[in-house]
């Protein structure tokens, strides 16, 4: 959501948010600024920046490559202001594989960065690396020559802020890996996600200290991203091993594509259905939503056909698909209810309700629903 695609990579999505110009916009007048020239500072920051985002997609890519080989499923890269995410269904279940997953991201920042600097080293004198500094830190005339240094000194940064050792970092993955070969996964992550917060803590009260603004948003982006994964694992430690067929109703209320509109409105009204699959002998063939039914009644009357108004591409679960698995699609999708279908057959509707009811039946009682492995 609120991103846009800019190549596909293996089959990866590359997309960047809507905010990522506001970056740019940054880079040019923070390097703009003081510059005799603003101009040629400020296309200066806009190159830079756009360079070192390329890094950050490599280094998202080898994450994802990986993942890959190891069975994971990567669903798209997206660049966000503040760094890179690649967003992925399936991780890998293994420490050892997590262990090299996570390590695969740094360790392609730290080669692009110690590449570039040799390749520095090679190309200038040593003084270089004096001047370009020097030019940062009192945004001093700025020249062509300084985008090697400054690309190398980035990279090496990216590689050695991602290898602390907490989340949402990469660090934070290889922490836990290691500590889920002496406890659970769950007591793993949850150390993982302390250390995390301390750290957004100690961030947090540095840039407040420093008035610095940037660390700051740095601080709240470890904050939250600590947390969620935080959560994720509670969700996941909570599903797994359970199916969709354990949880999914059975009977929910179905509508025919040639019934009206107002017929749906009718039942929307009488129970606490919102979302219906649309059947047509025993196979689902759309979805009508809540946002369907109102705004058909709104543009077109209660008369009008289900079919013109259902939405005819809609996300199918199986009945023995892993529940996790299918919390995140959905949350992914940003459906309410999707369809349970086997061999075609529909079989019955699973709603958001259905899975946090699941959610809160495992955490208080966990015999109620039996795991299978
Ligand atoms: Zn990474």
């Amino acid at each position: 959501m609120g991103s846009l695609k800019l190549i596909t990579i293996q089959g990866i999505p590359v997309r960047v948010h809507i905010t990522f110009p506001l970056v740019l916009l940054w880079a040019a007048v923070q390097f703009g600024r003081g510059q005799t020239h603003v101009g040629q500072g400020a296309l200066f920051g806009v190159v830079v920046t756009l360079l070192l985002f390329l890094c950050v997609v490599l280094h998202e890519l080898a994450h994802s490559l990986l993942a890959i080989q190891f069975g994971g499923r990567v669903i798209e890269i997206t660049l966000l202001p503040l760094g890179g995410v690649a967003q992925m269904e399936r991780l890998p279940e293994r420490p050892y594989q997590e262990l090299l997953m996570a390590l695969a991201g740094p360790v392609t920042s730290g080669v692009i960065g110690v590449g570039l600097a040799l390749l520095t080293v090679f190309l200038f004198p040593l003084r270089i690396w004096t001047d370009f500094l020097r030019s940062l830190s009192s945004s001093g005339p700025l020249s062509w020559s300084y985008l090697l240094p400054y690309l190398a000194i980035t990279n090496l940064f990216l590689a050695g802020f991602n290898l602390l050792p907490a989340f949402p970092m990469d660090g934070g993955r290889v922490l836990r890996a290691i500590l889920a070969t002496v406890m659970p996964y769950g007591r793993a992550t949850a150390l993982a996600v302390r250390v995390g917060q301390a750290l957004a803590w100690m961030l947090g009260l540095l840039g407040l200290l420093s008035r610095d603004v940037l660390l700051i948003l740095v601080a709240l982006f470890v904050y939250s991203g600590a947390t969620q994964e935080g959560h994720l694992v509670q969700l996941r430690t909570a599903l797994a091993g359970l199916r969709v067929r354990q949880v999914y109703s059975h009977s929910p209320q179905v509508v025919h594509p040639e019934d009206p509109l107002g017929h749906a409105a009718d039942l929307m009204l009488e129970g606490f259905q919102s979302d219906f699959p649309v059947c047509e002998e025993g196979r689902v063939v759309g979805m009508l939503t809540r946002t369907g039914v109102l705004r058909g009644l709104k543009e077109h009357g209660p008369q009008i056909a289900i079919r013109q108004v259902m939405e005819p591409e809609f996300l199918v679960v199986g009945p023995d698909d892993d529940l996790f698995d299918v919390q995140q699609r959905i949350s992914e999708s940003g459906a309410e209810a999707v369809p349970v279908v086997d061999g075609g057959i529909f079989l019955g509707l699973l709603t958001r309700q259905d899975l946090e009811e699941a959610y809160r039946l495992v955490t208080a009682y966990p015999a109620l629903l039996p795991r299978r492995r």
